[in-house]
């Protein structure tokens, strides 16, 4: 007898698997694919080069809790990402800087100035509602144009105005030159992969894992007192809402005869191309190698579910599955397809803390 079966090998249901295992529970963790890790899943290609199966993963948090913890798996190897966009034939900084303005104007402004320069161009909105409105209200018609309406159609296949707020503020505006994608306080990779990490939190004597099993072919035979799910709420529920939409990712990789390929860790295309962006991987991993390995991400509506998509009638239909999943007594839902949140991995390793500590408080309360 099992304490808990958990559905989803990747960050939220192997935090899960570790935090319970440590706490004395027997847990079997399972998963449909042949690896751990879920979407996080890193490996040697057959150059020898370390990539990422499921697109470029780079890890950063505001979190010294999430840092700490996962610090107990994995070294590091600090790395700061840096995006260029292509526009105007010129590659400039992403997320949108005073380099990027200076360079595409022409110009040689001061931040003060472009502070000034960015205001004249805003389209101001208010409430804020939309990507669209997000971005038009901080620097106008042009550089949304240019960097942020293409992107978007391409990644969504929706206009920004069909789209949450909080796409795009993914993605600030900044009147300084720091020309880091991210700004938090921690920013760092795993030292040897995020497999190698994950085999790490799994390995423990009260953990047992199977790979390559739909958890519907042996939830009937395997005995077990609680379920936690990481998979998609919708599936679980046999869609009895309807499909909750999810944008999908081709990965086509290329393995190059030359040492370097491209001048920074990620490229974004946002007018051309069917691609959004190229990402080398070396950058991510500081993998020293003769050859050179790059993934170009196309995507589609079909195939994995890697993307929720943000906006109303989407969240509308997840309050519904949400409602029903509150009410299923033993089972919880957590991780990014199981909550249909876009949520970044330190964000899923909180939320999977934080289930952990309301599932110890449950238990207390039981035995009182
Ligand atoms: P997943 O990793 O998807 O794990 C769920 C697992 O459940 C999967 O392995 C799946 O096979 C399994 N499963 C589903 N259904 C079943 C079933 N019926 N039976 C058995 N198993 C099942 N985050 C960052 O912080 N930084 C980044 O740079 C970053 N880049 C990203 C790039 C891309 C292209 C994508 C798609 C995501 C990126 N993310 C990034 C987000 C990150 O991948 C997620 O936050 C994180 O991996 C979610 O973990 P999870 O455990 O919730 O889900
Ligand atoms: N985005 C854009 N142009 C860019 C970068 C981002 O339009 O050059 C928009 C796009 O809608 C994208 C979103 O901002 O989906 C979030 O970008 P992020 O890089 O965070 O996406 P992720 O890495 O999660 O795919």
């Amino acid at each position: 007898m099992y304490d808990f079966l958990i559905v989803g090998c990747g960050f939220a249901g192997s935090v899960l698997a570790e935090r319970l295992a440590s706490a004395g529970k027997k847990i079997l963790i399972v998963d449909k694919r042949d690896h751990i890790a879920g979407n996080a899943y890193d490996y040697y290609n057959e150059d020898g080069i370390l990539v990422h199966k499921y697109g470029p993963h780079i890890f950063h948090t505001n979190s010294e809790e999430v840092f700490k913890y996962l610090s107990r798996f994995t070294d590091w190897r600090p790395y700061e990402h840096r995006v260029l966009g292509s526009a105007d034939g010129q590659l400039v900084p992403i997320p949108i800087n005073l380099t990027t303005i200076n360079k595409l104007y022409g110009k040689n402004l001061t931040s003060d100035e472009v502070k000034d320069f960015l205001a004249s161009k805003a389209e101001v909105r208010n409430p804020v509602l939309t990507s669209e409105d997000v971005v038009l209200n901080t620097v106008g018609k042009e550089l949304y144009e240019k960097f942020f309406r293409g992107y978007t159609k391409k990644q969504w296949d929706l206009d920004p105005s069909e789209l949450d707020a909080s796409v795009t503020s993914r993605v600030p505006t900044r009147t300084n030159t720091d020309d880091r994608y991210f700004t938090d306080t921690f920013q760092a990779m795993p030292k040897h992969g995020y497999t190698e990490m994950f085999r790490k939190m799994l390995s423990h004597k009260n953990i047992s894992i199977m790979l390559n099993t739909d958890y519907r072919d042996i939830i009937e035979i395997i005995p077990h007192q609680n379920l936690i799910y990481t998979g998609p709420i919708d599936s679980y529920f046999d869609f009895c809402f309807g499909k909750l939409p999810y944008r999908s990712i081709n990965f086509k990789f290329e393995t190059l005869n030359q040492e370097v390929y491209q001048c920074t860790g990620t490229i974004n295309y946002p007018t051309s191309n069917l691609y959004t962006r190229i990402t080398e991987f070396k950058y991510l991993t500081g993998q020293a190698h003769q050859k050179t390995t790059i993934v170009y991400e196309y995507p589609t509506a079909e195939g994995d579910p890697y993307y929720p998509i943000p906006r109303r009638e989407n969240q509308e239909i997840y309050n519904l599955y949400k409602k029903l999943a509150d009410q299923t007594p033993n089972v919880y839902f957590t991780g990014r397809l199981g909550t249909y949140k876009y949520y970044n991995m330190d964000q899923v390793v909180a939320q999977s803390l934080t289930l952990f500590k309301k599932i110890t408080m449950q238990a207390m309360s039981d035995v009182q």
